[in-house]
């Protein structure tokens, strides 16, 4: 069932199906933690032997290209994945580096409010999100 999903979703976005391409979507979509290429990477390499880094990193781009994953950078400038694409806010545990979504309709819609009441100079919000900072529990 998991492969019909992907082989859906990515040529829904555009790209040509691949195996290659499978399994790297699969793996995001099981990763709830925001990973980087070389956790994606190392999740797929198990069962896929003859994929190598480069292959994960150029899949993953064109991935965000088609808008089939966001990437943002966290604290210490490392490229994190994110399959998630509405609006979301993260929790970033600074012990571990992890990072969590946290979603808050209330607050983001807060924040959008409080944004178009008090405008940022030659600046138009499209979208809001947080990251909290913080370590877990
Ligand atoms: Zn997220």
């Amino acid at each position: 069932m998991i492969a019909e999903t992907a082989r859906e979703k990515i040529t829904e976005s555009g790209l040509k199906f691949t195996h290659q391409r499978m399994v790297v979507y699969n793996a995001l979509q099981v990763s709830a933690d925001h990973p980087t290429a070389e956790m994606v990477f190392a999740k797929v390499k198990e069962a896929n032997p003859s994929i190598s880094l480069g292959t994960v990193y150029k899949t993953l781009e064109n991935f965000v290209k088609a808008g089939l994953l966001q990437k943002f950078t966290d604290d210490s400038g490392v490229m994190r994945f994110d399959p998630m694409l509405e609006t979301h806010s993260h929790l970033y545990c600074t012990a571990t580096q992890q990072i969590k979504d946290y979603k808050n309709p209330e607050l983001e819609l807060l924040l959008k409010k409080y944004l178009q009441a008090n405008q940022i100079e030659d600046f138009e919000v499209e979208e809001v999100s947080l990251v909290i900072k913080g370590k877990t529990k």
